[in-house]
């Protein structure tokens, strides 16, 4: 009696064990594009980051993301060995300690033979003496970065403008709620999306520097000398063409409060999803969000995910959100 008790339990158990395995496989073929994150060291919060960022490019529906940690600072970097050919994207939320020479080599072959980047971020402030990442970033700051790593790069006057005058790469003012201008509407990660749109409270990036060849500059924003910016129009949505790779660079989305309202604005969300896309195939086929913000007015998901089928009610909710928000700022 016992052994026949224990023999369906064991049977239940296997018979239970094969359907969650079944399930989890075919959950995971059924998504076509496979994106590495990598992360594990930062000068920002990356245990809050990292999850935010896995939510919202999940959220395109077109996406697995697996995590590619590294070791901690000062750990044994020799370990950090992922395998990058085998995804469309990486995004890289990681600024630390030197990978090793194997692994530096493997992403550089792996996006100058057509691998997509997203650079998010602090990640831009990551290995200021490599000269090859310099490159494919585009643009980065601090790290004792100064003219010899490349010109400032500005909007003036309707034309990107490189400026070689001396002075250390990187800086921000004080956070705070700014407009983000397209500068360019017809490439794949912009078209269709509102050109002028109010971004949530972040760090404005300015005086990055950097080679910033082979660049398009899709987007920039105002740095207000009144909040400690530069008085410059700055970059803040950019690609690279690396080799046969393509690499999306945002420079939004500051990981401080928990949550954080930079991570939270639907433009942010929006257009890291759409550069992620690009990035990994070279188009963008997710249509344009209804929640998209225009000029006047911050959108957020507060979850980071699309909110289900709007109704009127949850249209009243959302604003009453962003009421509770403005009052407490
Ligand atoms: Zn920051």
């Amino acid at each position: 009696m016992k052994y026949n008790m224990l023999r369906a339990t064991l049977i239940l158990i296997t018979v239970f064990l094969i359907l969650f395995m079944t399930t989890h496989v075919v959950r995971a073929d059924a998504l076509p594009l496979k994106a590495m994150l990598v992360t594990g060291q930062n000068n920002h919060n990356w245990q809050l980051s990292h999850p935010i960022l896995k939510t919202i490019i999940e959220d395109t529906g077109m996406f697995q993301v697996d995590i590619a940690l590294t070791p901690p600072e000062g750990g044994d970097m020799s370990t950090f060995t992922p395998v990058f050919a085998d995804y469309s994207v990486v995004i890289l939320d990681y600024t630390g300690d030197r990978w090793p020479d194997t692994t530096r080599q493997a992403f550089l072959d792996y996006v100058r033979g057509g691998g997509g980047v997203v650079v998010y971020h602090a990640a831009d402030n990551a290995f200021p003496d490599w000269p090859e990442f310099n490159e494919l970033i585009g643009l980065g700051g601090w790290g004792n970065r100064t003219e010899k790593h490349g010109p400032y790069v500005f909007w003036r006057d309707g034309e990107l403008v490189r400026d070689t005058r001396p002075g250390p790469g990187g800086a921000h003012g004080k956070q705070h709620q700014f407009v983000v201008k397209h500068r360019v509407i017809d490439h794949p990660v912009t078209r269709g999306l509102p050109e002028t749109w109010l971004h949530e409270k972040d760090e404005l990036y300015h005086h990055l520097r950097g080679p910033a060849e082979n660049m398009t500059l899709l987007a920039t924003a105002w740095s207000a000398p009144e909040t400690g910016g530069s008085g410059e129009h700055e970059p803040v949505l950019f690609t690279i063409a690396y080799g046969e790779g393509r690499v999306f660079h945002t420079v939004l989305g500051h990981a401080g409060d928990d949550p954080p309202p930079a991570m939270q604005c639907v433009g942010f969300i929006v257009t890291l999803q759409r550069g992620t896309e690009w990035a990994a195939t070279g188009t963008v086929t997710q249509p344009v969000p209804e929640d998209f913000p225009m000029a006047e007015q911050v959108r957020l998901r507060p979850h980071f995910k699309q909110s289900e089928p709007k109704t009127p009610l949850e249209g009243q909710a959302r604003g009453c959100a962003s009421n509770k928000r403005s009052a407490r700022e």
